[in-house]
């Protein structure tokens, strides 16, 4: 199912391309820092998946890094550009319909925020394979998609993103969307202080550190579910269908903690859940998605932040 979009016109300005660049994985694999709400929509998939940890910031394996090289040179910016602006770029290629989605979701918050007297500055789209390196530490693309709030970038490995949706069933291009979303919801908290708060309340109560990563994490899916109305009402936006609810939804689910542990492991341990489950992370995106109103989304009010 696609996206219709309101217009074809792509802003590269945003994209930070590392593709291509060939940086290596000094043996460390992931050190990012901050733990949780670092963290991409699908990390701890992986890590369940593989064995690590409980989530915290220690290293995480790599899956099978190096294999996917890129062998292709890079695309100057210029080309980039060109290309995403080309006559049915959109339905083409992924990067440049995330480009676009990027570019959407950058035009509705800076609105958004606006009318609510906010300050606003969009984050970065970083584009790499394999490895690179963030404000977070050194990352592979096994921790799947991730925002850093100390470089204000969300991170995109785009073969593994293709990947993770064959493994988990999150397909179809508005999943991909959602993703993005999400992660750029994990900005706008970071803009407005909540991930900073929650990190403070983590540090307090350890013995809640996993609820608190929880709450971040279905607040940024309310307001990926906000920013799909946001989207639709926009005028330079996208014509959102039923369809592409539904294919949100759907991904949003199959990366419940509940649904990666019970592949993973055949068992379900709620205590070590970090995102939330299937159930609680379609109910977040769906209750941002029916208001379209990010005060609706406070998914910590249980939890006294
Ligand atoms: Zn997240």
């Amino acid at each position: 199912m696609g996206i219709e979009f309101d217009d074809d016109r792509v802003d590269t300005g945003g994209v930070d391309d590392r593709r291509g660049g060939g940086i290596g994985l000094g043996g460390g694999g992931l050190a990012l820092g901050g733990g949780a709400g670092v963290i991409g929509v699908v990390i701890y998939l992986l890590v369940a998946v593989l064995g690590g940890g409980d989530g915290g910031s220690s290293g995480f394996p790599q899956l099978g890094a190096g294999s996917a090289n890129s062998t292709g040179q890079q695309e100057s910016s210029q080309e980039l550009n060109d290309r995403c602006n080309a006559d049915g770029a959109l339905d083409k290629y992924t990067d440049c319909r995330l480009i676009k989605v990027y570019d959407i979701a950058d035009s509705t918050w800076d609105d958004e925020f606006g009318k609510r007297g906010l300050d606003y500055h969009a984050p970065k789209l970083a584009f790499f394979d394999n490895a690179t390196n963030t404000g977070c530490g050194q990352a592979s693309s096994s921790v799947g998609p991730f925002y850093c709030p100390a470089d204000e970038e969300i991170y995109l490995d785009l073969n593994f993103l293709d990947q993770l949706q064959k493994d988990y069933g999150a397909q179809g291009t508005f999943a991909q969307a959602y993703i993005l979303a999400h992660e750029y919801g994990h900005h706008l908290q970071n803009l407005l202080g909540t991930e900073a708060q929650m990190r403070q309340a983590q540090q307090k109560n350890p013995d809640k550190e996993n609820e608190y990563s929880v709450a971040l994490e279905l607040q940024a899916d309310c307001y990926a579910g906000v920013w799909s109305t946001l989207a639709d009402q926009q005028k330079s936006g996208i014509d959102l269908t039923k369809g592409n609810i539904a294919e949100a939804q759907k991904a949003a689910q199959a990366v419940g903690d509940d649904r990666i542990q019970k592949k993973a492991t055949g068992k379900v341990d709620q205590d070590s859940w970090t995102h939330g489950s299937a159930a609680q992370r379609k109910e977040w995106f769906t209750t941002g998605y029916s208001s379209g109103d990010i005060d609706q989304c406070d998914t910590f009010g249980a939890l006294g932040l």
